[in-house]
């Protein structure tokens, strides 16, 4: 399993405003934006505040991190207007997952189809 510990991720820098992103949300426990390539009509990354590299290094003791993200991920959806049409939620995991950046977060896409997934490349 790759190790990548704790470092200092893009996104770091985007909460700390080292470097700038479109910000759509920001709360004590998150900052959520919009990602740079996006997959879809709406992409916005969910990124917790708290530092965890992967999904595997997030503890059941602190599984509201992670719920936190999908309900923020919701009420965006329904304050936005495409709640009822729907959208997707994603978190990649590690190399098979297509994980770029280590630190946790949760892709939320909308506003077409998206079709069906989980195919290998
Ligand atoms: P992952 O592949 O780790 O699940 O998702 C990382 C996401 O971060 C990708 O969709 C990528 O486009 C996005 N991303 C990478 N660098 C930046 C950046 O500097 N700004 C923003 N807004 N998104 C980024």
């Amino acid at each position: 399993m790759t190790n990548h510990g704790l470092q200092v991720t893009i996104f770091h820098k985007i909460i700390n405003r080292e470097i700038p992103a479109d910000i759509v949300y920001e709360d004590e426990h998150m900052i959520a934006f919009r990602d740079i390539a996006p997959q879809a009509p709406v992409h916005v990354l969910f990124v917790p505040k708290q530092d965890f590299a992967t999904l595997n290094d997030v503890p059941e003791a602190s599984a509201l991190v992670i719920g936190r993200l999908a309900t923020a991920a919701a009420r965006y959806a329904k304050a936005q207007g495409f709640a009822d049409r729907g959208y997707r939620i994603v978190m990649n995991c590690n190399e098979d997952g297509g994980q770029t950046v280590f630190q946790i977060h949760l892709h939320l896409l909308a506003g077409a189809p998206l079709g069906h997934f989980g195919v290998p490349s």
